[in-house]
């Protein structure tokens, strides 16, 4: 790559995060025939693919395919990753604002929201996001324990990743043994008793996140019968309402819900259960301060001023008995320091892309913001196609209107910065040989891949070839 940073030569953007988000946008700055740009991608784990590699279940492995459009984008000349590299730990923002251009942020949401109840800290209450990390081979969850040896589960939330979450306890061993799920992970699910799996919506079938796709296949598990209460896929006079104006999918959706309806236990190992108005309202612990139980009110819908309905309790409750909980209401971003956060929010306050303080109201020189971080974590990894689309264009506008100040240090610098900061970055074309040999460590075994999942694993793994 070019020395840049002065006039008539090349645009250097740092993009901080190596998730969907931060591959478009790279993608949309290097495609432009008419901007001369380096793309320096941060990612603080050793390996790419964000929420690709450690949040897509690892039996949607068509949906990780989408790392092939990556390894494009990579392959450009003009684009280089360093892994294992921290902004906020090695590098501060403000020194990438010294070294770049631009410095787009697409940092996900890496926490969970909680739900403020009494006994959520308990033992056996856990956020779906650590049992998905877990599950995925991230290398700081993998120490993690859930205790599968439980017979009832409860999930609370009715998005895709609490039906990722469902789906997982309920797959049987052989089905997980031959996709990429961690080997710890594996493992211990194969000794799962788990027998029974609630999951919790506290609005109506008609108000459910998930998908279409996603839930029809909950009734075609192998592995566990499925099975609603009639009363609560039936639809209240306000939900109604709201189907008579809906949409396709919507319609498709309660179909296949209502077609759960009196279906027969067929013998299958599991019972997955979809439960819908009920909210919990506290966590029951046992003499040890383990979750036993989970109390439900049941809620009946009200349309608030926005004109959406909303959950509101009735005096009906009951004690669901479980010994693990998983709560999957929705991600959260986590600030990045010396960047702006709306902590309300849980995002980075951006106009279109463009960072803004909220003390001043004014854009923050430099900075910008794509992907959950930008807009909150909702929508698929598609989704981040078009918000990367105008997080570029903002940049790429100012960097050609000189909005954009130069870098007061050059290229050359910043490699010296780096290695003093972090002598052990890993590359793109590290990331290619680790990649062979998960690929060939999995060809063994019949699987995808089989993940190397810590730092020391990764770099065992380098220094062995
Ligand atoms: P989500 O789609 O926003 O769902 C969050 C769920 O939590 C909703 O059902 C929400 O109910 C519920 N909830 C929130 N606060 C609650 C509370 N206090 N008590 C009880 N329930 C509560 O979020 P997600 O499942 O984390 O998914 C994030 C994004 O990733 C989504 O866009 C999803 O589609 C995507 N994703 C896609 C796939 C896939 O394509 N296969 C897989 C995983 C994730 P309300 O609606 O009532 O607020």
């Amino acid at each position: 790559m070019s020395e840049s940073g002065s006039v008539g030569q090349r645009y250097r953007v740092a993009v901080v995060g190596s998730g969907p988000a931060g591959f478009y946008t790279a993608e949309h700055l290097l495609r432009r025939e008419s901007l001369p740009v380096d793309v320096d991608m941060f990612e603080r784990l050793p390996v790419p693919f964000g929420l690709v590699r450690f949040g897509v279940a690892p039996d949607h492995q068509k949906i990780k395919a989408a790392t092939r459009a990556f390894e494009r984008i990579a392959g450009d000349t003009a684009f280089r990753f360093f892994g294992n590299v921290e902004i906020g730990r090695h590098l501060s923002v403000d020194e990438l604002l010294r070294h770049y251009h631009a410095v787009c942020l697409a940092t996900g949401a890496e926490t969970d929201r909680t739900m403020g109840i009494p006994g959520e800290e308990l033992v056996g209450s856990h956020t779906a996001t650590e049992f998905v990390a877990w599950y995925n081979g991230h290398p700081d969850y993998r120490d993690r324990t859930f205790d599968l040896s439980v017979e009832r589960v409860a999930v609370v939330g009715v998005g895709n990743v609490a039906v990722d979450v469902a789906r997982v306890l309920c797959r049987r061993p052989e089905e997980l043994a031959c996709t990429d799920i961690a080997d710890h992970a594996l493992e211990a699910l194969r000794e799962s008793r788990v027998r029974e799996v609630y999951v919790l919506g506290r609005r109506g079938p008609a108000q459910a996140a998930f998908t279409n796709a996603e839930v029809k296949e909950l009734g075609d598990l192998e592995g566990a019968d499925i099975a609603v209460v009639p009363d609560e896929v039936a639809l209240d006079r306000l939900s109604q309402e709201d189907v008579a104006t809906g949409d396709r999918a919507l319609n498709r959706k309660l179909d296949i819900l209502q077609g759960f309806v009196g279906r027969q236990p067929s013998g299958k190992p599991r019972m997955l259960m979809l439960r819908f108005l009920v909210s919990p309202v506290e966590l029951i612990g046992d003499a040890d301060g383990r979750v036993r139980a989970v109390r439900l009110v049941h809620n009946e819908l009200y349309r608030d001023a926005t004109g959406s309905l909303r959950p509101k309790p009735t005096d009906r409750t009951e004690v669901l008995p479980v010994g693990l909980l998983f709560r999957s209401v929705g991600y959260r971003g986590v600030p990045v320091p010396g960047v702006p956060f709306d902590d309300e929010a849980g995002r980075i306050p951006n106009v279109e892309g463009r960072v803004v303080d909220p003390a001043s109201g004014r854009t923050a020189p430099g900075l910008y913001a794509t992907g959950w971080i930008k807009r909150g974590p909702t929508g698929v990894i598609g989704t981040n196609k078009p918000d990367a689309a105008e997080t570029a264009a903002c940049v790429a506008a100012d960097l050609e209107s000189g909005v954009a100040a130069p870098p007061v240090e050059t290229a050359t610098a910043f490699e010296r910065l780096v290695a003093a900061r972090q002598p052990h970055v890993l590359t793109f074309a590290d990331w290619k040989r680790l990649d062979a040999i998960e690929i060939e460590r999995g060809a063994t075994a019949g699987r995808p891949r089989v993940k190397l999942d810590t730092l020391d694993e990764v770099r065992r793994a380098l220094d062995d070839q």
